[in-house]
């Protein structure tokens, strides 16, 4: 435990001057009720609007609010990021600010993590007040990318989790600069479950993930946990290449049966097959390189241990990763 603080209360903010008040007070109550020491961090991701300003002065009346402030807008994953670089806690929630995730939720992860789960995150069960092609964009993209990684990443979940210190430390240790915060912690480890929550309406005012930042969020998450997309022209090669060989194969068996000159439509077409296959299998190869210098350039950890039995101190200098 750290300054005695048991949980941070992680809140990223971008241009939500017409929510944080309520925010404030919902958190503020839910977290009181835990009767145990907190703080809860706010992040300002470089707000255009009174976001910091209302900010500040909920921190001149109160110690246990913290703020951090962006030079410019990073983005929601580098907010949650920087929350979990500077908080003290033995536990770590993420919430969002526009109470879409209900504060109240924290209490049953606070529960779950008591009980000895290390990470608990929020399940929507259904999700209120967002477009159709809010929800069906989002249900597509959780099920795309489970289908294309080997990490067990759950669906319809966001960033609303308890995460516990070790957790938290494992995540700070990790370098790589495009994060996907949430399949970070499942790739992380540790002792996982969940609580089901009805996602609500947002507070007030509009949502800051645009479209674009949207597609950078999944992009982001397909490309650090999956490289099937630089691959997959070398299955379509294969193929290509095998429907090759059998025209090609046929076009021969045709011409000595039949006695015909093979030099036809049939043999340029087999030919070309052939060709475009091997390409493709070429760059399904080069896939294959780059996915692996990517993973490098990442520099994850081979592996987290989550403990050791039996090993004296003396015996840890043996070991690579201490
Ligand atoms: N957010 C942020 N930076 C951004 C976009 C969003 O810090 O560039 C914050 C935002 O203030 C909110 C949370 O991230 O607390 C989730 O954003 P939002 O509610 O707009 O997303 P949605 O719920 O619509 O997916
Ligand atoms: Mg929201």
């Amino acid at each position: 435990m750290i300054n005695g603080i048991v949980y941070s209360v992680v809140v990223p903010l971008y241009n939500e001057e017409l929510v944080i008040d309520e925010s404030y007070k919902r958190l503020k109550g839910v977290m009181d009720t835990t009767k145990e020491n907190y703080e809860i961090i706010f992040i300002n991701d470089g707000s255009a609007d009174r976001t910091r300003d209302k900010v500040e002065k909920i921190c001149k009346k109160d110690e246990k609010i913290k703020l951090v402030n962006f030079s410019r807008n990073f983005g929601h994953q580098a907010a949650i990021t920087a929350g979990m670089d500077t908080a003290l806690g033995d536990a770590v929630i993420v919430i969002d600010a526009d109470l879409q995730d209900p504060p109240e939720v924290m209490l049953k992860m606070i529960k779950k993590w008591k009980e000895g789960y290390d990470v608990v995150y929020g399940k929507r069960v259904k999700r209120e007040g967002e477009t159709f092609f809010k929800k069906f964009t989002a249900t597509m993209f959780y099920r795309l990318l489970k289908s294309m990684t080997t990490i067990d990443i759950p669906v319809d979940t966001g960033d609303f989790r308890l995460i516990d210190r070790k957790v938290r430390d494992a995540l700070v240790s990790l370098p790589e600069k495009n994060r996907y915060v949430r399949g970070l912690v499942s790739w992380v480890g540790y002792k996982q479950t969940f609580v089901e929550f009805v996602r609500q309406e947002r507070l007030a005012g509009e949502t800051k993930y645009s479209l674009k930042k949207m597609m950078k969020l999944a992009f982001d998450g397909i490309t650090s946990f999956s490289y099937k997309p630089l691959v997959i022209a070398g299955y379509f090669g294969s193929l290509t290449f095998i429907i090759g060989v059998l025209s090609l194969i046929t076009v021969i068996i045709e011409g000595l049966v039949n006695n015909v000159n093979i030099l036809n439509f049939g043999l340029l077409l087999a030919v070309n097959l052939i060709m475009f296959g091997l390409i493709f299998c070429g760059i399904g190869m080069m896939g294959q390189y780059i996915g692996r210098i990517f993973d490098e350039s990442k520099c994850r950890p081979l592996y987290i241990i989550e403990s050791k039995i039996n090993y004296k101190r003396v015996d840890e200098k043996y070991e690579i990763n201490s």
